[in-house]
């Protein structure tokens, strides 16, 4: 449980395996307990806003023993929905598609799975999956969430404990590491210095990256098939990724949002 967020020290109380409690009281408590965690939870209602969209799609995902399939990452769209071939390793592949949220995975056998695959990104260059074992079946669903603030008292979130993205910006993991990076400054700098301003300054400047990193997960999940989307959705759907590829600039943008943008050090409200 955590508790006396306000206070000068915030508190948190564990339970082990055997039900003994502790309390451990600390100046700042960073929550970084993940999407489902306590901590955002222990902000009162009156004191945050949860800003959500949910999906009525999700990723069917597989882990594989195979070789890469593709030097690069590929991003499907097809008129049976997305699919995404990715690389682990020479060895281990990861690959997804698009499934209804309630799909129960043990019920796909191997060969199924290999032949959604293949058909999703079945086009004129010919490419054939490499197939191997699948040793993982899973089903992600789809969310995206903020919590605002990120800061109440002396409670900081960070990571999943703060905003969850659709994994299809792969943005997840890299908003987790731009918080603690940005935290971790503020931390240093009441440390050292004594000063509380970064603190002060935190939730603001996090919450620039989680929101232009919302944009580019919605607008990447986007281009999957909706249950309600017609012919004239997809092929605007088509039009729209062309409109991408075929301009310099519109390539750069997609390049530069998947790749994060650089660590800012400019003040809110700076433009
Ligand atoms: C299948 C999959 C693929 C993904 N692929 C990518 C990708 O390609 N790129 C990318 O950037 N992101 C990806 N992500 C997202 C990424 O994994 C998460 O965004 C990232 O792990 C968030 O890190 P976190 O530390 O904030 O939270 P988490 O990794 O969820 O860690 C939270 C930790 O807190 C612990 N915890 C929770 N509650 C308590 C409690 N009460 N007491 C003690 N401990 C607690 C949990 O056990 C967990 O260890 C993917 C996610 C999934 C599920």
């Amino acid at each position: 449980m955590v508790d006396r967020l306000t206070a000068d020290r915030p508190t948190i109380v564990t339970a082990d395996a055997g039900g003994a409690t502790s309390t451990i009281e600390a100046e700042v408590l960073i929550g970084t307990d993940g999407s489902g965690g306590i901590c955002k939870r222990a902000i009162p209602q009156t004191e945050r806003r949860d800003f959500f969209v949910e999906y009525p799609f999700a990723w069917f995902g597989i882990l594989c023993e195979a070789p890469p399939s593709a030097p690069e990452l590929i991003y499907a769209h097809s008129e049976r929905g997305f699919a995404l071939i990715s690389q682990r390793n020479d060895h281990i592949q990861r690959m997804y598609f698009q499934c209804d949220p309630d799909q129960d995975p043990s019920r796909w056998s191997d060969e199924q799975i290999w032949d959604e695959l293949q058909r999703r990104i079945d086009g004129p260059d010919g490419l054939q999956l490499q197939q191997g074992p699948i040793f993982d079946k899973t089903v992600l669903r789809f969310l995206s969430y903020v919590c605002e603030p990120m800061r109440y008292g002396n409670v900081f979130l960070a990571g999943d404990a703060g905003h969850t993205v659709p994994p299809t910006g792969a943005k997840g993991l890299n908003l987790a590491l731009a918080d603690v990076r940005v935290l971790s400054e503020a931390l240093i700098s009441w440390a050292s210095a004594g000063s509380r301003e970064l603190l002060d300054r935190y939730s603001a400047t996090a919450l620039e990256r989680v929101w232009r990193s919302q944009n580019f997960s919605y607008w990447m999940t986007s281009f999957h098939r909706r249950p309600d989307s017609g012919a004239f959705e997809h092929k605007r759907q088509l039009g729209e990724l062309d409109a991408v590829v075929s301009s310099r600039h519109g390539s750069a943008y997609l390049a530069e949002a998947y790749t994060g943008w650089p660590a800012t050090t400019r003040e809110p409200g700076d433009r």
